[in-house]
């Protein structure tokens, strides 16, 4: 096991895996920027080093400074969150090239799946059933009409560096498809440094399903089930579900089974999330995250497993603790991801938090760095916490979320939680009956 582990990273997710390296009896580093000297994760770590001022670039991306923080207290692994470093392959090469053990995959793994292009290949090798579309880059109009008259209209168009839902374009008709690829690569030239694109068909209405994995480095692997992220405003996810209400068990085992596999296939190692758009019954690729996900509690929720501690076991070389057979799937879970951010705007809301209290009992979990007296930082993301809340059924667990929602009190500054009180609410919700784009549609709605 490793003899210290340093967090690259705030918030939530920093504390989540100090929690994580506490269990296990790991001393941990938290590295911090001078904005968040009173954070959580700098208060409960065992030693914390300052790493710059507050602009994400010159601290908690700042490869350098991290580095020498490891040197400085002796931390012999590093656990990267998620954003920030945690799908940086450059990053995981300068550690292994300085002995510090990455907690996650191989360079070359995050490498390949960071390219969406060279993603979809090594998905369709491995058996992932993927997106009709082009099998590689499209770079002129006359062989994006050929695929795109091949695969049907609408397509849409996808930037091979793409991230965050940016850099996509969909055409309607083969008149608007010079146009939609043009502006594509333009975008994608802008916004990654890197113009190649490609097409796939447009799914009109489908759900987000992906798979929770988890590789031991050496050919094995198992999968976790699926979350539903299909709640999405602008592709960032606000509520997640596990198991998807859309699914039965053959073919949430297929699915799996299909994941598993292919992690196996690539000797992929540590946690991983395949992502699926779900229409009409199939499920088609769309990437994989390198990673552990923002919403991986649900999952730890409906089995049981602790992700970030199989995470440190497999870096570390021990192995999984778990067998696909010990793998079990008991109740329903849902995520609200609270944003410091007005309720029907969205606009940031950073601040000081006068008076918090958050909700608990049974089947209540809240993954949160902030207390009363905290001030939000303006300069990062403005997720400051989730609520995971699970029941023996959906309906236990829809009225276990009603009840815990009604708990959690943040005063002095504006959060999401009252759009979660609606959302709870809702016949569609409560039916499960919901896609990708069920959550714009209805805030279109509430502001008409
Ligand atoms: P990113 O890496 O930017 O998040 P993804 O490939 O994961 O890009 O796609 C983000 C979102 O864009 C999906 O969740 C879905 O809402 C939409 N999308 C992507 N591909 C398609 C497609 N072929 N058809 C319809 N919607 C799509």
């Amino acid at each position: 096991m490793f003899n210290k582990v340093l967090i690259a990273n705030r918030g939530e997710i920093a504390l989540r895996v100090l929690r994580a390296c506490k269990e296990l009896g790991i001393p941990t580093v938290a590295v911090h920027s001078t904005a968040d000297e009173h954070a959580m994760h700098v208060r409960l770590a065992d030693e914390s080093v300052c790493i710059g001022p507050p602009a994400s670039k010159d601290s908690y991306l700042n490869m350098h400074e991290i580095l020498a923080a490891c040197e400085i207290t002796g931390a012999d692994a590093i656990h990267p969150g998620y954003g920030f470093l945690s799908e940086n392959a450059k990053f995981a090469e300068i550690l292994e090239a300085h002995d510090i053990t990455f907690i996650g995959p191989s360079a070359e793994h995050i490498r390949t799946m960071g390219d969406k292009i060279e993603a979809k290949v090594t998905a369709k090798r491995l058996g992932i059933p993927v997106v009709p579309g082009s099998d590689g880059g499209v770079s002129d109009p006359a062989e994006a009409k050929r695929v795109a008259a091949e695969i049907g209209y609408p397509v849409i168009i996808k930037a091979a560096a793409g991230g965050g839902g940016r850099g996509m374009k969909v055409a309607e008709n083969e008149a608007s498809l010079t146009h939609a690829l043009q502006t594509a690569q333009s975008e994608a030239g802008a916004a990654f440094g890197d113009s190649s694109v490609y097409i796939e068909k447009y799914l009109g209405k489908p759900r987000h399903i992906e798979v929770q994995v988890m590789g031991d480095g050496k050919g094995g692997g198992i999968h976790l089930g699926e979350r539903d992220c299909s709640l999405q405003r602008r592709h960032q996810k606000v509520w997640e579900e596990a198991n998807s209400p859309a699914l039965n068990t053959s073919q949430r085992e297929k699915i799996g089974e299909i994941c598993a596999n292919a992690i196996k296939g690539m000797g992929y190692s540590g946690a991983g999330t395949i992502e699926f758009l779900y229409e009409g019954g199939e499920f088609y690729f769309i990437e994989m995250n390198t990673r552990l996900q923002v919403e991986h509690p649900i999952t730890e929720a409906i089995t049981g497993i602790d992700l970030v501690n199989e995470q440190i076991r497999v870096a570390s070389g021990a192995g999984l603790s778990v067998t696909q057979q010990d793998v079990t799937f008991s109740g329903h879970a849902i995520e609200c991801r609270i944003n410091a951010e007005h309720p029907d705007t969205f606009v940031p809301s950073p601040g000081r938090i006068s008076y918090y209290h958050p909700p608990g009992g049974l089947g209540v979990r809240v993954d949160s760095g902030v207390y009363q007296g905290y001030s939000i930082p303006p300069y990062y993301d403005s997720l400051i916490g989730k609520l995971i809340v699970h029941g023996r059924n959906r309906i236990e667990c829809l009225m276990r979320l009603r009840r815990a929602l009604d708990e959690f009190v943040v005063d002095g500054i504006e959060t999401t939680l009252p759009l979660f009180r609606d959302l709870v609410q809702n016949k569609d919700i409560q039916d499960g009956n919901y896609d990708i784009h069920w959550l714009e549609h209805y805030l279109a709605d509430k502001r008409a």
